[in-house]
Formats: structure tokens, sequence, C-alpha cells
């Protein structure tokens, strides 16, 4: 059986991996392709579960991959599923182990190399075995999307092809109960960030933008219980919200934020949710000095503002300002960095490194250009809103060294 994309099956409740061995009947599978996360697989309770679903001999497990997909692990993996010959693949984890499954469930259905299909861009014309994506983790809403994140040899590369979208999310609020509270802020984060720029992205629709709204609504109000005193409706709402973040993204793709946060990722190691948030109060208040001159969506910048007043209602402030310092206050509140600063990020020589670093694909996703210049400026802080802020009125700061 192939599967070509564009459509998916959600099952999202509490409980919903009881789903699975039905799922599996429907694909008419005997044979599962297992890809784990093995910590999250036994700390979530999953591993218990599946194996009262699954025969032992009906499984093949791929695992023992580091966080972020390597295309060394996806090639082994292509290798292993290969020579299981499976019905159905099964991916459970955190973005990392679905990000693997669904380009494992493609790519080996393809002659062409993963190395090659990652870095030509090659087209999945053959489509994909079924994939069936269980989060662990309210974050990234991998499941939710078409595309896939790889590393070689430390570079970036993004997968898309809608086949990679997986056909069914099996998103069971109960397999989060267990993430410490650190790993809850950190990848809620990410979806609260993802919402956020998607509400602003120049790919964003009214489709996306609806997704988004709910997303970011129902992340700013429970992911400090779900952090800090999880209940299992803070839970719930986390997972769904992450779910959302990632319909959000898979039509709007991510922006600024995010296209900074890999290289703080990669050389300070904060986990790539914190990351994102530590940008996220400063590019809010550069988006919003957004002008015909420097706006990068076609539908001009009072469409661009409308939609940056969403933010506001969003954040129940009336200002950009009180916006900006309702955003720190979120994150802080987390146990997070609300800004580069506060992540011990300030020297003018180490934030031109991250400049220079930014992602373009999701840098031209900005509703307001940037250049070098821009993008320094506002990591110092020192962007000015159109209507005026506090950031204005501080003094730019001295250069470092
Ligand atoms: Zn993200």
């Amino acid at each position: 059986m192939s599967h070509l994309g564009n459509q998916q099956t959600v099952y999202l409740s509490a409980g919903s991996l009881k789903e699975i061995p039905r799922i599996c009947r429907l694909h008419g599978a005997t044979r599962t392709f297992l890809v784990v996360d093995e910590v999250a697989y036994n700390l979530s309770g999953a591993a218990t579960q599946l194996r009262q679903f699954l025969p032992p001999d009906a499984i093949t497990l791929f695992s023992g991959f580091e966080p972020n997909p390597k295309i060394e692990d996806v090639e082994r993996g292509v290798a292993k599923c290969r020579a299981a010959n499976p019905d159905l693949v099964l991916a459970l984890g955190g973005g990392t182990a679905i990000d693997l499954a669904k380009m494992i469930a493609s790519m080996t259905k393809h002659k062409a190399s993963p190395h090659d299909i990652a870095v030509n861009g090659i087209a999945l014309s053959e489509g994909s075995l079924p994939l069936i994506a269980v989060p662990t983790t309210a974050g990234t809403g991998s499941e939710s999307t078409h595309f896939a994140v790889v590393y070689i040899e430390g570079k970036k590369y993004s997968v898309a092809d809608p086949c990679l979208l997986p056909c069914v999310a099996v998103v069971d609020p109960e397999l989060t109960y267990s993430v410490p509270p650190k790993m809850t802020a950190a990848t809620g984060l990410d979806a609260f960030c993802q919402a956020i720029e998607s509400i602003w992205a120049v790919g964003a629709t009214d489709e996306s933008v609806a997704y988004a709204t709910s997303a970011a609504t129902l992340a700013f109000e429970h992911l400090p219980t779900a952090t800090n005193a999880p209940t299992p409706e803070a839970r719930h709402a986390m997972s769904l919200a992450s779910h959302l973040a990632g319909k959000a993204i898979n039509i709007s793709k991510t922006t600024l934020p995010h296209a900074i946060s890999y290289a703080i990722t990669a050389d300070y190691g904060i986990p790539h949710g914190a990351a994102v948030a530590t940008t996220l109060s400063c590019v809010l208040a550069y988006n919003f000095g957004v002008s015909t001159s420097d706006c990068a969506d076609q539908r001009g910048a009072a469409h661009v503002r409308q939609r940056l007043s969403l933010i506001l209602d969003i954040l129940k402030v009336a200002s950009v300002e009180d916006a900006c310092l309702q955003v720190e206050a979120f994150v802080s509140s987390l146990g997070c960095s609300p800004t580069l600063a506060a992540a011990g990020i300030q020297s003018e020589e180490s934030l031109r490194v991250l400049t220079s670093r930014v992602n373009a694909a999701r840098l031209s996703n900005n509703p307001r250009t940037a250049n070098h210049e821009d993008l320094l400026s506002l990591l110092q802080g020192r962007s000015t809103i159109a209507t005026g802020s506090r950031r204005r009125t501080e003094a730019p700061k001295a250069t470092a060294g």
C-alpha cells in the first residue's frame, strides 16, 4: 500500500493509544516497523501498552538515534526497514523520532539515496508506507506536517513532500504526563512560538491563522500549569495546541525566530523551543514596525498589522509594548530565558555570528524584511517600533569589547 499524502486521520484524546490495534487492522498490517525514542517509549508508558497490543514477532524495532535527525540514522533506518519489509511504520517519540520515521517510511520506497533526496530535493513520487505518528511531547507538531528536518555534516536540510504527512496521528495526552517540567516548557514554547510566527507568516492563509490562533491561545493559557503544576486538563490543552500549531505551520511555515534559533541551539545547546523563545519578543516588536517599503507580504503592511493585532488579543494587551512585556513574562514564568541577553548571549561578536547563520528560507517568510544590520539591531533589542516603544527610548548598548 502506498500513501501519497494530503489526508490524515487524527485520534486526539486521553487514552487514544488504545486505538493502535484497530488502526493496524484497518491497514491490514501484520508487520510493523517501530521507530521509537527509547527513553520516551518507556517513560511515557507506551512500551507497556503496545506490548499488549502488538505481538513481538510482528515488530521490527528501530531506535538508538540522537536528538535532531542525522542522515546516517535515516540511511540506517531505510536499510533496516527494507530488510524487514513491513506493511506499516509506527513512530513514537518527539520530533526527532517522527521526522526520522517520515523519511524512513517514504525513502524506503525510492531508489535514490536519502542523502541525494535531501540534498537535491528529489520528489518522493512513489509515496510512502502508511505511517502512524504518536507524539510523546506536546511541542513540535511534527505529526501534522509534511516536512522533516535532517542534518548532513552539521548542516540543516528540510525535506518536504505531501507524502511525508503521516496518514494517521494518534495524539494521546496521557503520554506526556511523565514529561519533566523543563522539557514541558521547552516543547510547549515551540508550539507557542510556531503558532505566533504562523499568524504573521508571509505564507499564512485564513485557514492557517485559525489553527494558529487557537493553538497560541491554548498554549498561552495552559503552558504555565502544564509546566509548573500539571493537570490532565492542561496536558490535554497542550497536546491540542501542539497539534494545531503543527497544522498551522504545515500551511504557513515558520519565520524569523525559527530562522535564528537553529544557530542558537547548535552553538549554545539551548533546546529548540527555548531557543526560539529568546527572540520572540524582539521579533514581535520588529514586525510591528512593518512599513510599505520593507513589507515582504504582497498583501501589504496594513494586512500584516491586522494579523499582528490578533496577537495582542491572544496576549490580552492593547499595545505592542505590553505585548512584548507579556511574552517575556510568559517565557520567564516557565523558567526559560525571555531574551538573548537573559540567556547570556549579548556581545556584538556573538550576535554577529548568529545573524550570519540565519536560515534564509525561514527569514524570507517573515512579514518584514531584514538585512544583517537590521537583524543585529533587533537582536540587541534596539529595533524601532512605528508607534514608539520602551525599546526606542533606551540608549543603544555600547559596543562590546
Ligand atoms: Zn519549532
